[in-house]
């Protein structure tokens, strides 16, 4: 039986194209945003645009300008033939996989070599933002990484022309960072979040997980595990225990053997700080974790504990 049509398309001239035809016949149109190496998280997104929007897409590139210098871009995992099975599957209608000098022609491969940045004041500057600032240029604002994600972003969205964008509350930083940056741009495109798919035993899918080892496996779900306990004692108790709960889970990751704790904080979901008054359903608990070579990314929202 012939399967669904998916549409590889490799040129800004190609996608443009399509979308064109596709609004043309009155289509509403769903993009996802990824840099492959495609799992359940990533397929989740393309079901939800698949079920509000007429069309999706999804859109595949690995951005060297949001990669640090000692980062990952080279031996980031890159198993195009495999995404492109699994969005056949998952009956996407079109991938647009650009090669790198199709989005950055002149050369750039590195934030601070872009003319033209995008950079998200205020929200970069907590959680993941101080651990991946590398900018050498203008200032002190920004995170080179975060800067580096926006830039390309709006770049995919001037070019990638849709109603809805679909983003995993995974990266619930770089969720918020998209959608403030839409926002301020009056841009005419929904931000849309979308929940974290996990193993059964807990662990938060990601294309990086493949570097951990077996052992490392065996102890990486404990990420989510502490996270859940300590959402838990701050639905129970408030405010006031976020302190003392923050600096347990670090300790606790610590012993499991995780070999480096980059933050474990507690923000709205507005990635603004607790204050006296502030209801406890809108906290959310953030950590970044170091294990082998890995570096594991989590949140949990303190409303999904309550009562638990
Ligand atoms: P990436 O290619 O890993 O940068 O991610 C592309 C998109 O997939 C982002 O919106 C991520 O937040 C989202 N994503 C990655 N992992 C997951 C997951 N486990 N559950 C839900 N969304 C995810």
């Amino acid at each position: 039986m012939e399967g669904h049509v998916l549409k590889v398309l490799r040129t800004i001239e190609e996608i443009r194209e399509q979308t064109r035809e596709w609004r043309a016949a009155g289509s509403s149109i769903g993009c996802v945003m990824t840099m492959g190496a495609l799992h359940e998280g990533h397929l989740s997104l393309v079901d939800a645009a698949r079920k509000e929007c007429d069309k999706a897409v999804l859109t595949l590139f690995v951005n060297p300008i949001q990669f640090g210098p000692a980062e990952d871009f080279a031996r980031y995992p890159r198993t195009e033939e495999a995404d492109f099975r699994a969005l056949r599957d998952r009956e996407c209608d079109a991938v647009f996989a650009p090669a790198t000098e199709t989005i950055f022609p002149s050369g750039e491969r590195h934030i601070d070599q872009m003319r033209t940045k995008v950079i998200v004041s205020g929200l970069t500057d907590v959680l993941c933002g101080p651990q991946r600032q590398w900018t050498t240029g203008s200032g002190t604002q920004g995170s080179g990484h975060f800067d580096g994600v926006t830039t390309e972003v709006l770049k995919m969205l001037h070019i990638v022309d849709c109603d809805r964008t679909y983003w995993g509350e995974k990266d619930y930083q770089q969720y918020a960072i998209i959608r403030a940056m839409v926002e301020d741009q009056g841009l005419q495109v929904a931000v849309v979040p979308c929940p974290t798919v996990r193993e059964t035993d807990g662990l938060a899918l990601s294309s990086r997980n493949t570097y951990l080892d077996e052992g490392q496996r065996a102890i990486a779900p404990q990420l989510y595990a502490e996270l859940r306990r300590g959402a838990r004692r701050i639905a129970e108790q408030g405010i006031d225990v976020i302190g003392e709960t923050t600096t347990q889970i670090a300790r606790s990751l610590l012993a499991h053997g995780f070999d480096l704790v980059e933050y474990v904080e507690v923000y709205t979901s507005a990635l603004r700080p607790a204050v006296a008054d502030t209801p406890v359903e809108e906290l959310r608990v953030f950590a970044a974790v170091h294990i082998g070579g890995a570096r594991l990314l989590d949140n949990v929202a303190v409303a999904d504990e309550v009562g638990r």
